[in-house]
C-alpha cells in the first residue's frame, strides 16, 4: 500500500474505493480499525508514524482552520494539547547555544517552505 494512493500530498484522503477511510475501516463491521491490530505499513501510507508532537501540531493547525497564527493565539488554556500546540513540549525543554538555536530555526523555515510546494494532485 502506498501513501500517494490513498492521500494527496497535504494529508487529505483520496476518493475512491480504496480510500483512507475504506481502509480505516473493518469492511465486515463497518467499525473503525484499532491501530494496535495494523501494521505499519498501512499506518504510514495513512500518514502516520512520524514525531507525536508533530501530530498533536497538525491537529492544533486543522482545529484552528489552518491558520498558524490562531494556533499560537489559542487560550483553550484546558484542551489536553494546549502546552504542546507549538510543536514542542515545555516540560522537557533543552538548553541550546545560539548556533544551535539558528541551525533549529534554518532547518524549520526549510520543512515549512518545503511543506508550501505540495503538487498538484495527479489524474487517473
Ligand atoms: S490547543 Fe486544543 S483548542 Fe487549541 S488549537 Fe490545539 S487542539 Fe485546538
Amino acid at each position: 500500500m502506498e501513501r500517494d494512493k490513498l492521500l494527496y500530498p497535504n494529508g487529505n484522503p483520496r476518493p475512491g474505493s480504496e480510500d483512507a477511510y475504506a481502509v480505516g475501516y473493518d469492511p465486515e463491521t463497518g467499525i473503525a480499525r484499532d491501530p494496535r491490530d495494523m501494521d505499519q505499513a498501512t499506518l504510514r501510507a495513512l500518514g502516520h508514524g512520524g514525531p507525536i508532537l508533530q501530530a498533536v501540531r497538525q491537529n492544533c493547525r486543522e482545529c484552528q482552520a489552518g491558520n498558524e497564527a490562531e494556533v499560537r493565539r489559542c487560550r483553550m488554556v484546558w484542551c489536553p494539547f494546549w502546552p504542546y500546540r507549538m510543536g514542542s513540549n515545555p516540560f522537557h525543554r533543552q538548553e541550546l547555544s545560539s548556533e544551535q538555536r539558528e541551525e533549529r530555526r534554518r532547518r524549520l523555515a526549510t520543512a515549512r517552505e518545503a511543506r508550501r510546494e505540495i503538487p498538484e494532485p495527479r489524474s487517473s
